[in-house]
């Protein structure tokens, strides 16, 4: 597995990569280091979701596309992933009357995929565990990292702490990164952090005499200008639907009454799928959940560097958080191989070559925050979808 590379003297063998963030970036990227021969140290907060009963994630499933697939073909895991994933070859969109309209992703046999999120992060898991060289240790929460000395210090359960210094240190530890508090810091670091106006929250639509409710092959969306209703597929015959709407609206709402009138307004074809009961009784199970754009460079600083949602949290709407976090495995891999694996020549190129690139992603993710629940429903949106189908 890998070749160890020398690098100013040292054998990668003997250098540690401590990995903060055993989420889906974390797992992945423990993986690309352990590859290289890595001593490959993860740091999780949460405990081993593979043995937790909840798992309390983000969103249940997500759409993976070709950026993710390179990266997880790079480790050998695309097959695996690819197996368990529901090919969408076309968004369907709801009219309000109920029409269905589908509009292909690519061409023909082109597709992207939904599949569901605490399997990849599992899968992802139990691959980086595979490599001897690779141990991900759960229930510990990065408290501080002092860029002076270099020195972890981690919070376990049981209140105790436990310190450690790395040869590299990679911040996978998401939109909130502890890591990133202590750039921010630093003189010349820029970082700009935007909510959004909405907020989403998720209700499930369970199977239809054993069968999905609606066509599986398909991202479904419901347009409606100030809302929209997103549905990806999952393995057990149900669907995620997920609600985008402003805070403001979602408050409006306060009754399980209050639901139905508002389904039967803009989504009514949605209300006999997801059923009146399940609406009433799910719409209030959780609040709904605030959505954040992060924006930042450098993304190194020292021996640390960020990568995925730690260095760029985006708005849902392009499907592509995930997607250019793996990315950012593959890029930085690359530039290991350019580099000699010389940490002091690899953090710089590998700011100088991401950050544009995943900024653009920030900013193409906010535009089709507009795009996905407007313009899809807009003659500017039907005159292109001529265009497609030429
Ligand atoms: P995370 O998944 O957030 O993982 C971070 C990990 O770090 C977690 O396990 C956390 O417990 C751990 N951690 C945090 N703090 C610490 C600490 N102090 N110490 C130790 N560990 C810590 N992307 C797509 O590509 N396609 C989609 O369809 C898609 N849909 C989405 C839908 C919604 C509603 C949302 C909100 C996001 C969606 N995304 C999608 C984006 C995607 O969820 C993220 O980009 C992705 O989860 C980023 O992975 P990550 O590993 O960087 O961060």
């Amino acid at each position: 597995v890998g070749v160890a590379m020398e690098s100013a003297g040292t054998s990668s063998r003997d250098q540690v990569v401590a990995v903060v963030g055993g989420g889906l970036v974390g797992a992945l990227n423990a993986c690309f280091f352990a590859r290289r021969g890595f001593q490959v140290k993860v740091f999780e907060s949460r405990e081993d979701i593979r043995n937790a009963e909840i798992v309390r994630g983000r969103s249940i499933n997500l759409a993976l596309s070709h950026r993710g697939r390179q990266a997880l073909s790079r480790v050998g895991m695309e097959e695996k992933i690819v197996s368990k994933g529901i090919p969408m070859h076309a968004r369907m969109i709801h009219s309000l009357s109920g029409k269905q309209s589908p509009i292909p992703y690519g061409k023909k046999g082109q597709y992207i995929l939904s599949v569901d999120r605490a399997n990849l992060n599992k899968a992802l898991l139990t691959e980086a565990e595979s490599y001897p060289n690779a141990k991900i240790n759960f229930d510990h929460k990065l408290e501080d990292w002092s860029t002076d000395t270099g020195l972890m210090t981690f919070l376990r359960p049981d209140g105790s702490k436990e310190s450690l210094k790395a040869d590299l240190i990679v911040g996978c530890d998401g939109a909130f990164s502890t890591l990133r508090k202590q750039f921010l810091r630093l003189s010349r670091f820029n970082y700009s952090q935007t909510y959004i106006p909405h907020g989403y929250l998720e209700l499930t639509m369970p199977p239809m005499a054993g069968e999905f409710a609606m066509k599986p092959n398909f991202l479904h969306i419901w347009p409606r200008n100030t809302f929209m209703m997103i549905a990806l597929p999952n393995l057990d015959k149900t669907f995620t639907c997920t609600l985008f709407m402003p805070f403001d609206e979602f408050e409006k709402i306060t009754s399980g009454d209050q639901v139905i009138d508002f389904f039967q307004t803009y989504f009514p074809d949605a209300i006999p799928l997801i059923g009146v009961d399940a609406l009433k009784r799910d719409y209030f199970r959780l609040p709904a959940q605030a959505m954040v754009s992060v924006k930042c460079s450098p993304y190194h600083i020292n021996k640390c560097v960020l990568m995925g949602d730690a260095a760029h949290a985006v708005v849902p709407f392009y499907g592509q958080g995930m997607n250019a976090g793996f990315e950012d495995c593959i890029v930085f891999d690359e530039i290991m191989d350019q580099c000699n694996e010389d940490f002091s020549a690899v953090l710089p190129e590998y700011t100088r070559v991401r950050v544009p690139d995943d900024h653009t992603i920030a900013d193409l993710a906010m535009y089709n925050y507009v795009e996905m629940r407007a313009h899809v429903n807009s003659k500017w949106f039907r005159f292109r979808k001529n265009l497609d189908n030429i």
